[in-house]
């Protein structure tokens, strides 16, 4: 410990307890002495026209600029002419994979107390595209687009986080029974892929019999590579299994390894300003942002302070059938810290 230069992180703390849960995390990493400077980001009060969207082009260059950065929720604004916040910082960074580990928690009972699985969803075409034009009156046409390079980019993240990581399957999960084409393209970049990680065990499993095997066996699975649509819906499903979106946490990650972790969760404006957060999980996602910094023995002080204090079940936040308060449950981590 303490040996490591400081790196300069960009933090949003967004909107709702975006602020409060942001402000957990600045403290567990100052008590944890995590070399982490924060350059603290916020999004605009108005469009900006570089941008078109709330998202600043100050923003954007902050993480551009540093490479690595953690997010919290954040409202998107109603209205038209702009983009949405998370769109404009996929585009703009190039945010091409999303990663969300699924780990059950030790002392929070779920169905399942065996899951240890990560979810690696493509994240830039498929259905998600925005092609779509009506033909005529009652005919939509959208377009499902998978490409070589996208798919082989996802698939060579997958394959490089498994080895990284001490992993030891990918599955690639597809329709292409039916989408021959589009499903098969994808699935063949990942086959293509494998052949170059032969300590790592290769298999493909179609979607829909996926989610079975999901809910009724999901020990059986480690990493898991899908296209943008399938990768939406299963990594939701996944984080069902251990309890829910206030611990999950993911990453977006971009060319040369830029990083911007975030909590998957919302603003939840009905506990906002009350101090009745759960950090959990922006504070695991910036555990992986330590862990993508090679920053590993922080990571895993911060990590086991957390899941120590919900193991231990005597101070929990009210989404964990606890009666404790956001700062409450932030100074139980921190006296974890050195256990
Ligand atoms: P939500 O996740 O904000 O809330 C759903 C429920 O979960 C609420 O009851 C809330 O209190 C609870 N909850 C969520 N996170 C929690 C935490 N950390 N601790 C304790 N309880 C927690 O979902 P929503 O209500 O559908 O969305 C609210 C707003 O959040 C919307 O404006 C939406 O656009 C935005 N949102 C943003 C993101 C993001 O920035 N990545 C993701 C989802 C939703």
């Amino acid at each position: 410990f303490g040996s490591q230069a400081p790196v300069t992180a960009t933090l949003f703390p967004g909107d709702g307890i975006g602020p409060e849960i942001a402000e957990a995390v600045q403290k567990i990493f100052k008590a944890a002495e995590a070399p982490i400077e924060w350059d603290v980001q916020l999004i605009g009060k108005e469009v900006d026209p570089r941008t078109i969207s709330y998202v600043t082009r100050e923003n954007l260059d902050s993480v551009l600029k540093h490479r690595i950065g953690l997010k919290g929720p954040m409202a998107t604004p109603i209205g038209k002419g702009f983009r949405s916040l998370n769109l404009t910082l996929r585009k703009e960074l190039g945010l091409y994979a999303n990663v969300r580990p699924c780990l059950s928690i030790p002392g929070y009972k779920t169905r399942y107390d065996n899951v240890n699985l990560v979810t690696i969803r493509e994240n830039t075409e498929g259905e998600y595209s925005g092609l779509e034009h009506e033909v005529v009156p009652g005919v939509v046409e959208s377009l499902k687009i998978i490409t070589r390079v996208a798919s082989t980019r996802v698939a060579e993240f997958a394959f490089d986080y498994a080895r990284k990581n001490g992993r030891k399957k990918v599955t690639a999960v597809h329709k292409a029974n039916i989408m021959k084409l589009a499903d098969g393209l994808f699935i063949k970049c990942c086959r293509e892929v494998s052949e170059k990680y032969p300590e790592i065990e290769y298999d493909e499993m179609i979607v829909d019999n996926t989610c079975m095997q999901i809910v009724t066996r999901p020990s059986q699975f480690d990493v898991m590579c899908m296209p943008n649509l399938y990768g939406d819906i299963i990594s939701d499903l996944c984080a069902g299994l251990i309890g829910g979106l206030g611990l999950t946490p993911s990453g977006n990650i971009g060319a040369g390894g830029l990083a911007l972790m975030e909590a998957v969760h919302g603003t939840a404006p009905d506990i906002t300003g009350k101090d009745l957060a759960n950090p959990t999980a922006l504070l695991l996602s910036g555990v992986m942002m330590l862990r993508h910094l090679q920053m590993n023995e922080y990571a895993t002080r911060i990590e086991k302070a957390c899941l120590g204090t919900i193991a231990e079940g005597k101070v929990l936040t009210r989404d964990l059938g606890g009666r404790s308060k956001c700062s409450e449950f932030t100074s139980a981590i921190i006296d974890n810290l050195d256990d």
